[in-house]
């Protein structure tokens, strides 16, 4: 029975052939494990629970519900591209909404779940765009206006986005080794698991003299993947 962890699907209706790999993935794998945790960017983005009506967004609603009806807790912590997710998209989807970072006793394991943009504090830039869009003020403000004017401005920002990432060196979009020591300090030394920066891999992070482990989860974008978790530990598994 183990526990399963996905993140970084970055779902649209222009790639198809992985919109499979994730429905089959609902049907099979998450619907015969207790847990399944997204932690983050499920969409490749979300202009706010209004858009359920969307056929593509509420093909996958329905598809996490019939999951969740089948006995899987979901849980789906924000992203940077979904962080607008609210409560009638917890309803319609039977997710949870979970905090970002979250703490949790996992086999017995302390472990730490954080999106991971967070821990991204070496590009500035984009920390102080995450304060202002995250603020309750923005986000009203933002939701208060018409859906079409909302994803023209979500169109607009990620052409930005996509051009500031050409421009941006590697490094900088990688999560900061400060910052992550700080979490784990914060949080006892414990297991850390994190997506966003899309370089999976385990890690392991000497801190106080203590060694934590940080596994990084990948995207979906060639193909799918899953870290899977149970008493014996933690393995990352190709879709
Ligand atoms: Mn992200």
């Amino acid at each position: 029975m183990a526990v399963l962890f996905i993140s970084d699907l970055h779902l649209s209706s222009n790639r198809p052939g992985i919109n499979q790999v994730f429905f089959q993935f609902l049907r099979e794998r998450a619907l015969r494990a207790p847990d399944l945790y997204i932690l983050g960017d499920l969409f490749e983005y979300w202009a706010g629970d209004d858009d359920i009506g969307d056929p593509f967004n509420a093909q996958v609603v329905a598809a996490l519900a019939e999951c969740a009806r089948g006995g899987t807790r979901i849980l789906v912590m924000h992203g940077n591209r979904d962080f607008l997710f609210g409560p009638a998209f917890a309803r319609a989807s039977g997710a949870r909404l979970v905090d970002d970072p979250v703490v949790l006793d996992l086999f017995g394991k302390k472990t730490v779940l954080t999106h991971g943009d967070a821990l991204c504090t070496d590009d500035r830039e984009y920390q102080a765009f995450r304060a202002e869009v995250r603020s309750e003020s923005w986000k009203r403000a933002f939701l208060a206006q018409p859906l079409p004017e909302r994803k023209r401005r979500i169109a607009a920002l990620r052409a930005r986005s996509e051009i500031e990432k050409k421009r941006k060196p590697a490094e900088i979009m990688d999560v900061n080794a400060g910052a992550v020591e700080s979490l784990l300090r914060a949080h006892g030394y414990p297991r850390l698991i994190h997506g966003h920066t899309h370089r999976p891999a385990r890690h392991e992070h000497r801190v106080d003299g203590r060694v934590c482990e940080r596994w990084v989860l990948p995207d979906w974008y060639e193909s799918g993947g899953v870290l899977v978790c149970d008493e014996k530990g933690c393995r990352a598994e190709k879709l």
